[in-house]
């Protein structure tokens, strides 16, 4: 723990008022432990981080998360509540040289080969190295004078009084041996990520199953890191061919840093782009625009490529529990894991720590049952952004209601007709970065702008283009 303690981390303790609760241990020390960790730390006298990793000090991929061989983006309401969480965040990564950029002017998207106008939205997506941007969240937590760090250290099981129907603790054991050891606790947060064993404690206290709902995808992600020989941004941040059901293999180049890129292809329903070069370059050469391949063709390739299958985004329905105990909660990935094309867990992880800062305020005890219902409103609208996205895919298994249908033929338009409109591309932007909610997108402001473009079977429908001019009806 650093005792480094700004002045204005004093300020904000010194207005915090009433008695502090006792020890929180927040389980797993990743984006949403950390997150959970710093609005504890406010009210709790004492918060503990477990991780099974080392993780102080560590600014590249580590074993407990693997996903951080891929380049992440912080959508723009991750940026935007990670900064009301942590002010100064930005500025801090800013300065220390992580890229980012404006949603719509610096980040361009492609859908079928065609480009969203660009247009200046002034929200910011943050993006780079997972475990940078990781660390900069870490160094926030570091600082406060109330938190530890257990790193080494595997997660057992929670310690539970069936008198009390509480949890009081968690079993925790080093991982180079010893015995295990007790944690007590008034709070325990699990943030252990999609491989949580939170519903099998319950289960296995009692307390029944939780139900779960899933949506298999068979996503691939495959990523490689190169130097590049000419600058393909122009002051841009990232060049994003995203996956359609008529061009369902995707991709994400984003800068990180000086001649730095990396590019992570995107394969769905089993397919899986190759890790070798000249069969990642290959798959490059398949996206429907050029910009991608061009990019990296004669680009020095920067270590190993690495791979990640995503089988299925996975939601466990905590708020549908008939009894739950009190002292656990379930936040990130453990509560909801999201098909990451979307770029939506960073994000849905710092919307539920303010969710966890909202329900601390009143100075009761937390209720879980309460608690799940808030993190549940506040997942829906980026799970159905996904889910819907998702079932566009006709390969993809899952109850297509008239209403997802009719969302995704809407949206298809929408997207359409946004490669020539600067407004509606504002309005889809905003809705996939959460900012807003995706209702928005059928207000009649959008909704008559869609309708005057010409319709799918316009003759220029499938035709790839790389510029933002096609034409508007
Ligand atoms: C390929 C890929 C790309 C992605 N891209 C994006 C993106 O661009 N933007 C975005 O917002 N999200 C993205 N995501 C999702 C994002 O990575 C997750 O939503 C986010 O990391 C969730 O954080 P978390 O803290 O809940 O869990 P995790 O990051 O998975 O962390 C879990 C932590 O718990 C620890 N742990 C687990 N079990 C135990 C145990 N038993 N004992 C002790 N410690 C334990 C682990 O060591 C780890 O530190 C992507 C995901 C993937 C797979």
């Amino acid at each position: 723990m650093n005792t480094l303690f700004p002045n204005s981390l004093r300020r904000e303790a010194s207005i915090m008022t009433g008695a502090r609760r006792g020890t929180a241990v927040v389980l797993g020390a990743s984006i949403a432990g950390l997150f959970s960790a710093y609005v504890l730390s406010r009210v709790h006298e004492r918060v503990v981080l477990v991780d099974r990793d080392e993780v102080l000090g560590t600014e590249s991929p580590r074993r407990g998360v693997p996903q951080g061989h891929h380049v992440h983006g912080l959508l723009a309401n991750g940026q935007l509540m990670a900064e009301e969480l942590m002010p100064g965040l930005t500025e801090d990564m800013l300065a220390a040289g992580v890229p980012m950029g404006d949603l719509g002017g610096q980040l361009r998207w492609y859908f079928n080969g065609r480009r969203l106008a660009p247009v200046r939205t002034g929200l910011v997506v943050v993006g780079g190295d997972r475990a940078v941007l990781e660390s900069h969240v870490r160094s926030r937590v570091e600082r406060l004078p109330n938190t530890e760090f257990l790193q080494g250290t595997d997660v057992v099981s929670p310690v539970h009084d069936p008198g009390a129907s509480r949890v009081t603790g968690v079993r925790v054991q080093a991982r180079d041996g010893g015995p295990e050891r007790v944690l007590s606790a008034d709070l325990v947060v699990d943030a252990t990520g999609r491989g949580s064993r939170a519903p099998v404690w319950l289960e296995s206290m009692g307390y029944g199953r939780v139900p779960e709902e899933r949506v298999k995808i068979g996503l691939a992600y495959t990523t490689r890191r190169f130097r590049l020989r000419s600058d393909p941004f122009g002051g841009d941040v990232s060049v994003n061919p995203v996956a359609t059901p008529a061009h369902p293999r995707g991709a994400f180049l984003t800068t990180l840093g000086e001649d730095r890129c990396g590019v992570s292809l995107t394969g769905v329903l089993g397919e899986t782009p190759p890790a070798d070069l000249e069969g990642f370059l290959d798959y490059t050469r398949s996206l429907p625009v050029p910009d991608v391949h061009e990019a990296i063709r004669d680009a020095e390739p920067l270590g190993e490529a690495a791979t990640f299958r995503f089988p299925a985004s996975v939601r466990r329905r905590y708020e549908r529990m008939r009894r739950l105990p009190s002292g656990l909660l379930v936040v990130g990935d453990a509560a909801c894991t999201f098909n990451p094309v979307y770029g939506q867990g960073m994000t849905m992880a710092a919307l539920q720590a303010r969710v966890l800062r909202d329900h601390l305020r009143d100075g009761a005890r937390i209720t879980p049952a309460a608690f799940f219902r808030a993190t549940a409103r506040a997942l829906d609208p980026a799970w159905s952004i996904a889910v819907g996205g998702d079932l566009a895919f006709p390969g993809v298994q899952g109850r297509r209601t008239p209403m997802v249908r009719f969302v995704n033929a809407y949206l298809d338009r929408l997207r359409h007709a946004a490669h020539g409109d600067a407004r509606l591309s504002e309005a889809f932007l905003r809705v996939i970065g959460l900012v807003d909610p995706p209702q928005r997108l059928l207000a009649p402001a959008s909704a008559l702008r869609v309708l005057r473009t010409r319709t799918a079977s316009d003759e220029d429908r499938n035709e790839p283009s790389r510029s933002g001019t096609a034409p508007t009806g």
